[in-house]
């Protein structure tokens, strides 16, 4: 580190102390723009020579397929797992003992990517959440250390893996590192996983097992190609990322999936919430930025570590580039008519990657501050009527405030206005036709902040059929 970074560090350090006393008194904190002070200087301390630092040494073990050698200290995933396990164990000392790292490692059987039975190991680094009422309540933000070229199973090709993904492991790094010395509600999970382009194999263990544990994951972010700004398209664009996030959830039920086509609701998924919520925050915080929110799990005919937390009923999206450049990807390094294949780290732009943490961090910051969605949100359908009556549940946090209705018009892509109905669990629209309207409900805390919305499931009838079987019209 260079001297001068050494002093800002300080500097930082120093002007961040007096908000490490208590949970309290950081939150109460809000700069003269009404913005969360936590998370304006969360923003700041992000530093794209981190990341670029990162992906270089992530680079220099030479591959990272999820079949290289494990013991290797020079090379291969084995010694990209250590020197990404020491860096999380460095990051956690500014936590004063609320951030831990393990390394969780299992063995794979053999599966299509993966010839031979392979131990694969995630790097997780969990900061506490302060609150006690808060702390059970997790989110995961995450990118894959492995790599590949051609073949996703030749582990002995150079596979450099810069954009692919060293962008999104080096941004989840680098938010361990600024994110560990604050405190938040809830708790984080900064994550690294291999086996991704061996089928999403670390991500699906890490799911699995909270899934089994009945960990309460609110929400998960995956950070996979966040590095090219300059697209095989021709098209530079340094200041836009994609979210995706799927519309009709992975694990619907057939009970759901009827009441959806009754009354819509295609557009309203928890991980759809989510990305509107990422918009919002994201967005103040780093003005330099737009989100551009992608109504789709994914692209066509590609994958990602989100979707096996979805298919378990965990709210997830995913982050990457505007425009892709696949000369650059999954390519071995060549020279073919003078253009250069292969995904090297002079094709990625650190300043919009670190760019990107600071999506990601602005939004995992503002979700972990914030008071828990609210539950059990209903719209009553009992009545016919031009009102709409929403009920929740009470939220038990000691910080709440109370909560807001927001809703759209039908064909509106994110929600369009709000009201403060107080500290009440009912509510009724009064003149507001729940028929022409989407609603949901969000929680508010005493310091202002906002959690994601809930949209509500229907209770009482909600559609013909539920009186007469036989019958499709009503008058
Ligand atoms: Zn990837």
């Amino acid at each position: 580190m260079k001297p001068i970074n050494l002093l800002a560090l300080t500097l930082v350090t120093l002007l961040a102390a007096p908000l490490q006393l208590n949970a309290q008194t950081q939150r109460r904190s809000r700069n003269s723009t009404g913005r969360n002070r936590v998370i304006a200087n969360i923003i700041r301390e992000i530093d794209a020579k981190n990341i670029e630092r990162t992906v270089r040494q992530l680079v220099s073990f030479g591959s990272r397929n999820t079949l290289s050698e494990q013991n290797d200290p020079k090379r291969g995933i084995g010694a990209a797992r250590d020197w990404l396990y020491a860096e999380f164990l460095k990051a956690a000392e500014s936590s004063g003992g609320r951030m831990t790292v393990e390394k969780q490692s299992f063995e794979q059987p053999k599966v299509d990517r993966i010839p031979q039975p392979t131990v694969l190991t995630n790097v997780v680094a969990t900061l506490k959440g302060t609150q006690p009422e808060a702390a059970e309540r997790v989110y995961v933000v995450s990118g894959h250390y492995d790599s590949m070229c051609n073949s996703p199973t030749d582990a002995k090709c150079d596979a450099p893996g810069a954009n692919d993904d060293a962008s999104g492991t080096a941004a989840v790094l680098e938010m361990a590192r600024v994110m560990a010395k604050y405190q938040f509600d809830a708790t984080i999970v900064f994550m690294a996983v291999p086996g991704e382009e061996q089928g999403l194999l670390g991500a699906t263990h890490y799911a699995e097992n909270a899934k089994q544990k009945a960990i309460n994951i609110d929400a998960m972010f995956t950070n996979d190609i966040i590095g090219n700004t300059l697209g095989g398209n021709g098209v530079r664009d340094r200041v836009t990322v994609r979210v995706f996030s799927e519309g009709v959830p992975s694990n619907e039920t057939p009970a759901e999936a009827t009441t959806r086509r009754s009354v819509g609701g295609e557009n309203d998924s928890a991980s759809r919430q989510l990305a509107r919520f990422i918009k919002e925050n994201a967005e103040k915080y780093v003005a330099q930025m737009k989100v551009m929110l992608i109504y789709r799990r994914d692209r066509y005919g590609r994958g990602g570590d989100h979707i096996p937390f979805l298919e378990r009923g965990f709210p997830a999206v995913r982050f990457t580039e505007v425009n892709e450049e696949f000369k650059h990807q999954h390519q071995n390094i060549r020279v073919e008519d003078g253009v250069q294949y292969g995904d090297l780290p002079e094709f990625v732009d650190f300043a919009y990657v670190a760019n990107v943490a600071r999506v990601n961090a602005a939004s995992l910051a503002a979700l972990a501050l914030a008071p828990a969605r609210p539950k059990g949100v209903n719209i009553l359908t009992a009545r016919l009527s031009n009102d709409t009556d929403l009920k929740w549940d009470a939220n038990k946090e000691s910080d709440i405030a109370g909560y807001e209705v927001v809703w759209r018009e039908t064909t509106s892509p994110v929600w369009t206005d709000s009201k403060n109905v107080g500290n009440v669990t009912s509510y009724t629209m009064k003149g507001m036709s729940k028929d022409n309207y989407f609603f949901g409900v969000r929680s508010i805390d005493k310091d202002g902040n906002r959690s994601v919305v809930t949209y509500p499931k229907p209770l009482g009838r909600t559609r013909p059929a539920d009186r007469a079987p036989s019958t499709t019209t009503s008058p």
